[in-house]
């Protein structure tokens, strides 16, 4: 057990980069600021640079706990919530499990309806900075404190071909089966004007019958055209739909789950097992994936459980930030059986660079240590772009 907790640092990483997530503008998308692009396939807001919101926990014996969550849009929402709540909070409370000290926190505005959002993702990074300490204190991996120590491979699936043309895009895919990936994720957005079979039959030609080929739908479709689109997909066989409809409309996801003859995706934006609860119960999805940067360890445990008990497969989605949730995440999935991740190739690998003790992805699989806690610091250099909220 770590010791009582004494200090709680709140930090805001921020990197630029070349070309935005999901590419460059298109025409007619609109920008907020000189931080913030409007997508014109689904309408949802995201930063131009690399951002998320880390926290930095010591305990009475010094050690040092990392976490990290979203920080995408307005990251001062989550600074708040942890200075003037969590933090005095979590200094008072005697040492515990870190999961009972999420129920804690989130008992705090539960009866107020406070069930997630910005609130679950401020808990997310306490909680992964927690089960930091706490598997540190016990001379554990992160996979050793849930119960599955040892080192091991993950596989990784390569998420997004941002590439302007589609025979870039397929280049592109073809270097990385090169490379030994198997498994490849493409956004609809990044399709010549919308040809979504048209894109998977190109990537089905090229790379052969037994590469594993998803489709990220972005919830930008009604229940009718998803089911049409997975009857236009069905001769190449995709390996799963992602997210095609609203995120909250759960008789719809499960209407398209019934209608389409592939595996459903959905989870990335979800927080806790009562969000999943319901999907699962339904049949809304066969694969969940949860994000550990709006789940912390504590919830993606639950959750993991929770899905094998649905017979639902376990393949973690992967957000934009420095990469501490990630490692997290990797050796929570390791340890709950997960079998496979998503590979952010274009800000993984690069953000990697800022942390000590990173998981490298290569050979279509993420190569994860047996170190202490979630086996990540960041290094010096990370310290450029961390700024004290
Ligand atoms: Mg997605």
């Amino acid at each position: 057990m770590h010791e009582k907790i004494t200090s709680v640092e709140v930090f805001l990483f921020e990197r630029p980069r070349d070309t935005a997530y999901l590419g460059a503008p298109g025409t007619g998308e609109v920008m907020i600021g000189d931080r913030y692009i409007v997508r014109g396939f689904n309408g949802t807001v995201y930063p131009l640079i690399d951002r998320s919101l880390v926290v930095r926990l010591r305990d009475a014996s010094g050690r040092e706990g990392w976490g990290e969550t979203y920080g995408l849009i307005a990251p001062g929402a989550v600074a708040a919530l942890i200075h003037d709540l969590f933090a005095p909070y979590l200094m008072q409370l005697a040492p515990m499990r870190p999961d009972q000290a999420w129920d804690a926190l989130y008992a705090l505005q539960r009866n107020r309806g406070y069930w997630g959002g910005y609130l679950a993702d401020a808990l997310a990074a306490l909680d992964i900075a927690l089960w930091d300490l706490f598997a540190q204190a016990g001379g554990q991996s992160l996979q050793g404190a849930l119960g599955r120590a040892g080192a091991g491979q993950l596989a990784g699936y390569v998420s997004g071909l941002p590439a302007p043309d589609r025979r870039g895009r397929i280049e592109m895919a073809e270097a990385w089966k090169a490379r030994g990936f198997d498994a490849v994720k493409i956004p609809i957005s990044h399709t010549e004007a919308g040809d979504v079979p048209g894109e998977v039959a190109a990537l089905r030609a090229a790379l052969g019958a037994d590469h594993r080929i998803a489709v990220d739908m972005h919830w930008a479709y009604t229940a009718d055209e998803a089911v049409a689109l997975g009857a236009a997909l069905e001769a190449d066989a995709p390996w799963f739909l992602e997210a095609p409809v609203a995120p909250e409309d759960v008789a719809t996801q499960a209407r398209v789950a019934a209608g389409i003859s592939m595996p459903l995706a959905l989870g990335e934006e979800w927080r806790t097992d009562w969000d999943y609860r319901p999907r699962l119960e339904a049949r809304a999805c066969s694969i969940v994936q949860p994000e550990m940067g709006h789940t912390g360890i504590t919830q993606f445990t639950r959750i993991a459980r929770m899905a094998q008990g649905a017979g639902a497969q376990i393949i973690p989605h992967a957000t934009i930030g420095l990469g501490i949730f990630a490692s997290a995440s990797l050796r929570a999935a390791l340890a709950m059986g997960a079998g496979c991740h998503e590979f952010q190739h274009s800000i993984y690998t690069r953000n990697a660079e800022l942390l000590d003790g990173a998981a490298p992805c290569k050979d279509g699989h993420f190569h994860i240590d047996d170190t202490p806690g979630i086996g990540v610091r960041p290094n010096r250099a990370a310290f450029d772009h961390l700024t004290p909220l």
